[in-house]
């Protein structure tokens, strides 16, 4: 089985509690300072955020677009990019920070859809085609495992050491002109709950 993640445009431009994409994220009021880049030391640009199952967390993501492909933003360890895991109650949209390339104007939000075939690349063909819709529709998937496109790059826990738990697998998403850049490829989301909130890692391969 896989469940993927199917596009579905945001008529709500207040909505908070949702996996959605662009735009600004949410956060508790006051819990979110703004993620600064340990390659550039530049704002990060925010990318998407992830609701988990149990709807009491989110993840936000956040890669550096100041200078595309200088500041090693493919990389799970190397300071490009960001994953912050916040509670998901009271939560307000967080202003952007002004300074850089800090928000993708495209905002978008997704559904999730179930298809019993367990590889991921045939389930987003045959979403596809029985959608007849194109498969830049599908933003990607959550769970199960990843569909490297590289090796298994499965990142470490920097509080205890273990391998982190996927979470989800992300499309660069559906309009090109405002699509995440991945270099065409797929980014990877990793979680572990050893620590409180938990902490997450990006990485991305093409
Ligand atoms: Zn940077
Ligand atoms: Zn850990």
């Amino acid at each position: 089985m896989t469940t993927l993640l199917i596009n579905h445009p945001e008529t709500d431009e207040t909505a908070t509690d949702k996996s959605m994409f662009g735009g600004a994220p949410s956060a508790p009021a006051g819990h979110l300072d703004w993620p600064t880049c340990g390659q550039c030391g530049g704002n990060m640009q925010f990318q998407g955020q992830l609701q988990n199952a149990l709807e009491s967390s989110l993840l936000l993501v956040f890669m550096c677009q100041n200078d595309p492909g200088c500041c090693e933003e493919w990389d799970a360890n190397d300071g490009g990019n960001k994953v912050l895991e916040v509670a998901a109650h009271d939560l307000q949209l967080v202003t952007p920070s002004e300074d850089g390339e800090t928000v993708r104007s495209t905002r978008y939000g997704a559904t999730l859809v179930s298809s019993a075939e367990a590889n991921y690349d045939r389930a987003r063909a045959q979403w596809s085609d029985a959608a007849g819709q194109s498969p830049r529709q599908v933003l990607g998937k959550i769970g199960g495992a990843p569909m490297w496109i590289q090796h298994d790059e499965t990142p470490e826990c920097d509080a205890c050491g273990q391998p982190m738990q996927f979470f989800a697998q992300l499309e660069e998403g559906p309009d090109h002109r405002t699509a995440m850049n991945f270099a065409s490829g797929c980014g990877y989301v990793f979680r572990c709950g050893c620590t409180q909130p938990a902490s997450g890692k990006f990485l991305w391969q093409c």
